[in-house]
């Protein structure tokens, strides 16, 4: 009888266990920048490392309250120091969906604009297209000098020369699409709920996304040296906003994410080849898209597809974002606008013109497109 109720319990328990990981089929890891004898930026009130975990932490809680499906794992959740790798290791071990970094900006004291400068940008991973990007990758990198023998940690890499960034224009980074879809989520949320300036998505070379093997953002909050943006973000209400902004964004980032996640096919949402569709007109279409793809996988040619880029805006046909690409196609998919080149009825053709595109789009990879929609 003992032994019966013994195997009843452990099939229990096991049960229970396995409705547990079905149920959080979504990780999130939420890095709260710098921490214990790390401070951060520093502010005359208060220091980066308190407002960032305060961020973070007010985040995890809407996370936990509101979606069931979805498991936060935090890099740190209190008041101590983390190497940058340890950082990376952590969303890598949990195998993260997404790595949300949460940080607070600053400039130094000869710039003029010091106590005026405001507005929130997030970064993604990437090189970075002007000085003052390159400026805060170097400040949040820097951090990884207070470790011992960083050097041998980091490869080398050092963080304080620009030579050493240029490591980051090569890296291959298959997230970067998702990336820039979060980050531009956050942006438009960090206006409409946080009242903040739009400072954009931008990228440049930060170590802890570039060792995420997952979609990965670096959120720059505001400005701590502007004292009316300072007192926002020490301020109980001011953390709030910025939480419930962050949060917002993940829901819609994970509704996206389970609608493709559902389909059969590849997640393309809407499919025009041709740059003449409109934001408006695809969001009418989504629900029949599904239906128009699959019969098209029954009929109709494939052809190939050098895609080179993902833009949250679209481009005009001679937009310096090209390179000096000629004759550019676009078509607009989870939010973001996909641009490519050729099209080939053979992939080994295909293959050609993606190498030629890679010297100047490292990353660009062959798309297949059928009727005019992406099959793969
Ligand atoms: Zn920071």
């Amino acid at each position: 009888m003992y032994r019966l109720f013994r195997i009843f319990a452990i099939l229990v328990i096991s049960l229970l266990s396995v409705s547990q990981l079905m149920a959080k089929d979504f990780v999130v890891v939420i890095d709260a920048g710098h921490g214990g004898h790390d401070y951060g930026a520093i502010g005359n009130k208060t220091n980066e490392k308190s407002i960032n975990l305060g961020v973070a932490l007010k985040l995890g809680n809407l996370i936990k309250k509101n979606m069931d499906d979805v498991k936060v794992v935090y890099t740190r959740d209190g008041d101590y120091f983390k190497e940058l790798q340890e950082r990376a290791e952590i969303a890598n071990k949990a195998h993260g969906d997404l790595f949300i970094s949460i940080h607070t900006n600053s400039v130094d004291k000869k710039n003029k604009r010091r106590t005026t400068i405001k507005g929130t940008a997030t970064y993604t991973l990437g090189l970075h297209r002007s000085a003052e990007n390159l400026a805060v990758a170097k400040r949040e990198n820097s951090v990884m000098m207070l470790e011992d023998d960083f050097s041998t940690t980091y490869c080398g890499f050092d963080p304080n020369s620009t030579e050493s960034y240029i490591i980051f224009e090569l890296s291959q980074n298959q997230h970067m699409e998702q990336s820039i879809d979060f980050a531009s989520r956050v942006q438009s949320e960090m206006v409409t709920t946080a009242g903040r300036q739009n400072n954009g998505v931008r990228q440049a070379g930060f170590w802890v996304l570039a060792k995420t093997g997952m979609p990965a953002v670096l959120i720059e909050l505001e400005f701590i040296c502007n004292p009316t943006s300072e007192a926002f973000l020490a301020s109980e209400s001011g953390q709030n906003k910025f939480a419930k902004s962050i949060f917002n964004a993940f829901k819609s980032y994970k509704t996206s994410f389970d609608r493709k996640s559902g389909k059969i096919h590849d997640n393309h949402k809407s499919g025009k080849s041709r740059g003449d569709s409109n934001e408006l007109e695809d969001e009418q279409n989504e629900e029949e898209e599904v239906t128009d793809t699959e019969q098209a996988e029954s009929a109709g040619d494939l052809v190939y597809k050098v895609q080179f880029l993902s833009h949250p805006s679209k481009l005009k046909k001679n937009s310096s974002e090209f390179r000096g690409l000629k004759g550019v196609d676009c078509y607009r998919d989870g939010g973001m606008w996909k641009y490519t080149v050729g099209s080939y009825d053979s992939l080994d053709k295909a293959k050609t013109e993606m190498n030629k595109v890679r010297k100047k789009f490292s990353d660009a990879f062959i798309i297949t497109v059928r009727d005019g929609k992406r099959v793969r």
